[in-house]
């Protein structure tokens, strides 16, 4: 039975108001509720795994700041290492030990890189891993895959043209073509167009960037073997492989994706969990490869407000954290319980929805197909039904991400309670979209 509307009248009001103020009302677009029903909540506090909106309505978050907030909203580590910042300064523009300490937490646990760059935000992270791959081979073209988002940088907001390998075009107005020209973008788990883009651009290619397990466009989750090839096939041409890990970073573990497929990529990019919900984004590879960064070797990278000492602490607050012996395994098995409840019931039920998970993310697909592994596997129709399930989820408390595209979250925070309170409402959100 489809449940009662919750009340919107608040948020819709200062939805009103910020539309005056920001392009859409916004300060990041899926955030608009675009492409699901109703105007966007605007939230007030959060604690643990659950959300307040401005009409005290409450919910249980999946969404979790898009990724970050693994420990859940003001956890208390995080919340008393960033106070006991505030004392005694925001910002200094100067090297902090806070930027040591967190670097050290990093690298002492992460066998893939060797030394790191601190950044505000994944966009500046692998902008500045393109460039570095740019500056490091002495080659222009990169190459990226549909359905793969690193941010919102000029060489990456580029979509497959048609055809095997193309040049992209550009996906944003405001792109020049002559930065789409030195991006190529080919699908996904196809082998033929990866092979066939080193023979059309032989020895061009400065760098191959793909997501750790690409979570931008649903969970696209990749065969290791592909991802072997992709990594041998690189290496025989002299291209950089740029693990973008933003999303798969300390979620999957502190060695992310490069552990979950043995691999060693030759750049890792990082953001979201890495400042513990603080703006943090960072870069890392070999000392060999960093040496080429400012301010001793030719490529340039700055930031104002690189290594911000209150995003420091957060960040060291929360991987401590997760460094905890037996932190993933805890978190995996309390996910693959959680997604296997709703998966018993939609086969008694006969839906067709799948759930992919890998770690603590998951993601519903509208569909009948076992894997799904590229962009264009997904039918944009089935969105329909995504529509129609999350109003149902918000009706009951439920918060997921706003678009059918976008992964969910499991947290630390969310407690048996919560887990078994959602469960039951998606098995009636999911009685109402079928
Ligand atoms: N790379 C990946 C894989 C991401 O998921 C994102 C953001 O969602 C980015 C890069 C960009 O990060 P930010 O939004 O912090 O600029």
């Amino acid at each position: 039975m489809k449940a009662q509307d919750i009340s919107r009248e608040k948020s819709a009001e200062l939805f009103e108001k910020a539309k005056k103020y920001f392009p859409g009302g916004v300060n990041s677009p899926v955030r608009a509720f675009k492409s699901v029903y109703g105007t966007p909540l605007f939230i007030e506090k959060g604690d643990k795994a659950h959300l307040w909106d401005a009409d005290g309505n409450e919910f249980i978050d999946f969404c979790c700041s898009w990724g970050p907030l693994i420990l859940g909203h003001n956890h208390p580590a995080i919340r008393e290492a960033v106070q006991a910042q505030l004392g005694k300064g925001l910002s200094f523009g100067a090297p902090t030990l806070l930027e040591n300490e967190l670097a050290e937490l990093i690298l002492s646990n992460n066998k893939y890189i060797e030394k790191i760059r601190f950044v505000s935000s994944g966009t500046e992270a692998v902008m500045s891993a393109i460039r570095l791959a740019r500056g490091y081979t002495k080659r222009d073209k990169i190459v990226k895959f549909e359905g793969c988002y690193h941010g919102h940088s000029d060489s990456l907001l580029v979509k497959a043209g048609s055809g095997l390998v193309t040049f992209g075009e550009t996906s944003s107005a405001g792109v020049p073509k002559a930065f789409a020209d030195e991006t190529i973008v080919i699908s996904l788990n196809d082998k033929k167009a990866l092979e066939q883009v080193f023979v059309d651009f032989k020895d061009q290619i400065a760098a191959v960037i793909i997501e750790g397990v690409p979570a931008n466009n649903g969970l696209l989750i990749q065969d290791k073997e592909y991802i072997h090839f992709l990594r041998e096939i690189t290496k025989a041409h002299g291209t950089l492989l740029i693990f973008d890990e933003v999303i798969t970073g300390f979620r999957l573990g502190f060695e992310g994706a490069a552990k979950y497929y043995d691999i060693q990529p030759d750049i890792i990019t990082y953001g979201k969990i890495i400042g513990g919900g603080m703006p943090v984004g960072a870069y890392g590879a070999s000392a060999e490869i960093m040496s080429n960064i400012s301010p001793d070797g030719a490529v340039y990278q700055a930031g104002t407000l690189s290594g911000n000492p209150v995003a420091m602490a957060a960040g060291i607050a929360a991987l401590q954290v997760l460094a905890q012996p037996g932190f993933y395994e805890k978190l995996e098995k309390t996910t693959q319980q959680f997604v296997e409840e709703i998966r018993s019931f939609v086969t008694e039920k006969n839906y067709e929805v799948k759930i992919f998970t890998v770690g603590s993310i998951f993601w519903f697909a509208f569909t009948a197909q076992e894997k799904i592994q590229s962009a264009e596997q997904i039918d944009p129709a089935s969105m329909e039904k995504y529509k129609v399930m999350h109003r149902e989820l918000l009706n009951r408390g439920i918060y997921f991400g706003p678009s059918g595209y976008e992964v969910g979250f499991i947290s630390a925070a969310h407690t048996e309670e919560d887990l078994n309170k959602a469960v039951t409402a998606i098995k009636e959100a999911l009685m109402v979209t079928f």
